[in-house]
């Protein structure tokens, strides 16, 4: 990583040939760069989440998972679940 002119730049690779920017780490370094860490959250580990980071631009910061579609829906289903559980073993 080189710092110079205002810039950050992250070069991976020593070989000449090889000094592509990889293009996951530079997104990596733009998102720490531009984030609002207000706004940085996990998807939670313990309620089933990927623990993956996500930028939380709801407008209250009301979001608990990285994409609603996959742990959200799986969270939801796995609640589902557990009260029918609950339901059927009380008489
Ligand atoms: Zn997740």
């Amino acid at each position: 990583m080189t710092l110079g002119g205002g810039s950050l730049a992250l070069v991976v690779g020593t070989a000449p040939a090889t000094l592509i920017p990889d293009r996951l780490a530079v997104s990596a370094v733009e998102f720490l760069r531009t984030a609002d860490p207000k706004h940085v959250r996990a998807c939670p580990l313990d309620e089933g989440g990927c623990g993956w980071l996500f930028l939380d631009r709801s407008r209250n910061s009301s979001r608990r998972w990285c994409a609603m579609e996959d742990c959200g829906a799986q969270a939801k289903a796995r609640r589902l679940t557990a009260r029918r559980r609950v339901a059927r073993a009380t008489p």
